[in-house]
């Protein structure tokens, strides 16, 4: 089997180039041209024409997009690019995986919802983003089912890894500098490891291969929630068991009303994942076993 992997360098992308290796030859790229069996091929997804050239030079039989404009604040300037990368080059690559016949594996988030209601959104519920990253994320996800080719979307929170930049390596880099912290804590979801995106997308979709049905949607996140203040928390409570030297003593629970950005965010992003469970019979662990693991990697410990 053949697989196209894109955005190889992000956090998701990182753990895929691990995961889908046991399952045949993976043509992995991030947006600078990379000489390849196929070619000289760029995986830059702001070039459609270049990419559309990328997957039919490739043909591979599956098609895993990582890479996504995830700056969410720099996205409501930044329209036109963070529109090519997240809509339209899902675009592109749906085309090309329906005349190819290949699956495309793809990735969105809980920001495609409003975040009313503090009930986990499952995926049939309606739609409405709050921000211009997550109406381009929806929109992608939209071309993708509207072209009719085989997919897996799985919509996801809060992702971490121990290789990248994340909020729990933000808060242990201030911690070590500041006496004091403030952090939201009205906004709930789940912090989802990259490891833990890689390994399900890489179940699912040789489950899938064997049976198309599975095609669709899914809400992927580990189990249990928490606040952006308890994640924090939990992340610095634990550098400093592990004999951290922080210089932090109090974390501060505000709310998103005192923090403002230039993209609003969703105060409910909790997402239910009885769909993926049940399609795929997988096991979510709870959300605290994943960061603890990326903490000791991160930490050395
Ligand atoms: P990262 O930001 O870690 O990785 C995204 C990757 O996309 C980077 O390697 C980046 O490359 C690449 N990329 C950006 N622009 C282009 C481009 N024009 N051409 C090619 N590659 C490009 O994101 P994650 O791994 O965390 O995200 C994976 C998926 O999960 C995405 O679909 C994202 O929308 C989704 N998601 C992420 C969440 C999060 O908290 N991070 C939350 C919910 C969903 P470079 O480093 O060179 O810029």
């Amino acid at each position: 089997m053949k697989l196209l992997l894109l955005g190889k360098n992000g956090q998701v992308g990182w753990e895929l180039q691990r995961a889908l290796s046991v399952l045949g030859e993976v043509v992995a790229l991030d947006r600078h041209p990379a000489t390849t069996p196929y070619g000289t091929l760029s995986g830059d997804l702001s070039d459609l024409d270049a990419l559309r050239a990328t997957i039919r030079a490739v043909a591979p039989h599956v098609i895993v997009n990582a890479a996504a404009y995830t700056a969410v604040d720099k996205a409501e300037t930044e329209r036109e690019l963070a529109h090519t990368v997240n809509a339209l080059a899902s675009g592109v690559m749906a085309e090309e995986a329906k005349t190819l016949d290949a699956l495309l594996v793809h990735y969105s988030t809980d920001y495609v919802f409003d975040g009313t209601g503090t009930t986990p959104w499952r995926e049939t519920d309606a739609v409405a983003p709050v921000n211009y990253y997550g109406a381009t994320k929806l929109e992608g996800e939209q071309l993708i089912v509207a072209s009719g080719c085989k997919h897996l979307i799985f919509r996801t929170s809060w992702v971490y890894a121990a290789r990248g930049n994340n909020f729990a390596k933000t808060m242990l880099r201030l911690a070590k500098d500041r006496e004091s912290l403030n952090v939201i804590a009205d906004q709930i979801g789940a912090p989802t490891g990259a490891d833990l995106l890689a390994d399900v997308a890489t179940a699912a979709l040789q489950q899938t291969l064997d049976n198309p049905a599975l095609c669709g949607i899914y809400h992927l996140v580990p189990a249990g929630e928490t606040s952006w203040h308890a994640y924090a928390s939990y992340v610095i409570e634990f550098a400093r068991a592990n004999g951290e030297p922080l210089a932090v003593q109090t974390i501060n629970p505000i709310a998103t009303t005192q923090y403002p950005t230039p993209a609003s965010r969703p105060l409910n992003s909790r997402l239910a994942t009885d769909k993926l469970r049940d399609a795929f019979s997988l096991h979510l662990p709870d959300w605290q076993s994943g960061v603890t693991r990326m903490l000791m990697e991160a930490l050395n410990k």
